[in-house]
């Protein structure tokens, strides 16, 4: 389809795809992109101080991507030249998806900023991960390489800043850094002062991105000149209608041609300082209205950030703010109760119970048992969202397992 789609109004394109997915906009702080055919509208930023451009919206691969070569190719024509992904993702197919795309497409390969990563644990494992992406993706390079999920500051010791620093000078990797779901605050605070990571994908969106320790750390990371990518923008699925609140909050956004989807992903934008939002976009609905949402000149008006900001508030009980340090530290064993509620919301809120199960299932049997048995009692008083910790474990091993 023709770049002309990018002049279709919010409500034209609510008409098309239903609340579901359309989309608005972007502020004054954005500039238009200069970079491939049709996308001459997708806004772009800076990448921290990395000299790099990129656009507001890059694609997230946590999916068979071999299976999307058009959502890939319209992506790409749309300006979405930020491709995400891990050697992990659907086993290993994501990579590989991405590896055929560029196949057959290897002019296109200069204006992707190609993104994978790893869970190694050591260097060794390391170096192997990033030669075997490397050979599934087809490509000499990966711009940026993120060691997957990291947890605490400790974890970037200074073995990996050598790893690092050898793998730029061989031209495998041109930056480096790191994925974090648990701890994200702690974890973005202490990369601030180590001066050798170049990029930072964290969970941001607009439950998480109003406390203190957020705001402090997304203003230390971009002194520091660390590009910062959001993911789970959407903070656990859809807004319900069970309350007053969320009627007319969802109303609301309907009337001004918007889903809240994509008033979610304008809440993120809001802040100049996110280069870019990750989004998993498995079809040509879901693309179309997050790059319509990035390519829109309108934004969210204060009092859309405020009902937005009241919803969180309110519903705060129903999601996991991966404060990790709070609760398992009140909590005999080694539960991982951040990632047992992170697989919960795959299945219960992004609707995908394959997700959410077969990572369960990768959390070995005897820490299962230790979670069945635990008592989460000084958990919960601790917890910042008021979550029923307990409940929700015991309702994870009776769902995931
Ligand atoms: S359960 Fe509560 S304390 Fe634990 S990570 Fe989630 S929000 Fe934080």
């Amino acid at each position: 389809m023709p770049g002309k789609e990018h002049q279709w109004s919010r409500r034209e394109f609510l008409k098309v795809v239903g609340i579901a997915g359309a989309g608005s906009v972007v502020g004054p702080f954005c500039r238009p992109a200069n970079a491939s055919e049709g996308s001459s509208e997708m806004p772009t930023r800076p990448f921290g101080s990395t000299g790099i451009n990129v656009p507001i919206l890059s694609f997230g691969g946590s999916l068979d991507t071999s299976l999307s070569m058009l959502v890939l190719r319209q992506a790409f024509k749309r300006g979405v030249t930020y491709w995400d992904t891990a050697n992990t993702y659907m086993g290993g197919r994501s990579e590989k998806g991405i590896g055929k795309y560029l196949t057959k497409y290897p002019q296109d390969r200069q204006q992707i900023f190609l993104v994978t990563k790893s869970h190694a644990l050591t260097l060794n494992e390391l170096s192997m991960d990033l030669d075997l992406s490397l050979e599934r993706m087809q490509t000499d390079y990966i711009d940026l390489y993120f060691l997957h999920s990291v947890r605490r500051t400790g974890q970037l010791d200074d073995e990996i800043k050598s790893w690092a620093e050898k793998k730029k000078a061989e031209g495998k990797i041109r930056l480096f850094g790191f994925s974090t779901h648990s701890n994200m605050a702690e974890c973005m605070l202490g990369a601030s002062k180590l001066g050798w990571i170049d990029g930072i994908m964290m969970r941001y969106n607009y439950r998480l991105m109003h406390s203190d320790d957020m705001r402090r750390a997304v203003d230390a990371c971009t002194k520091a000149g660390i590009g910062l990518t959001a993911m789970k923008t959407q903070g656990g699925g859809q807004v319900k209608t069970n309350s007053e609140t969320e009627l007319k909050l969802a109303g609301r956004f309907t009337e001004e041609g918007l889903s809240d989807a994509q008033a979610k992903l304008k809440a993120v934008w809001e802040n100049p300082n996110i280069a870019s939002i990750c989004s998993e976009m498995p079809n040509m609905t879901i693309l179309m209205a997050n790059v319509t949402a990035a390519t829109d000149r309108t934004r969210l008006s204060s009092l859309d950030k405020a009902l937005l900001q009241q919803y969180a508030l309110e519903t705060r009980s129903a999601y996991c703010a991966g404060c990790v340090q709070i609760c398992e530290s009140a909590v005999a064993g080694d539960i991982p109760i951040g990632d047992v509620m992170r697989y919960l919301m795959y299945a219960r809120s992004y609707d995908n119970p394959h997700r959410g199960c077969t990572r369960f299932r990768k959390i070995p049997l005897n820490i299962r048992a230790q979670m069945a048995k635990a008592d989460y009692y000084m958990a919960e008083g601790r917890c910042p969202q008021k979550m029923a910790i307990g409940k929700l474990m015991q309702d994870a091993l009776k769902e995931l397992a």
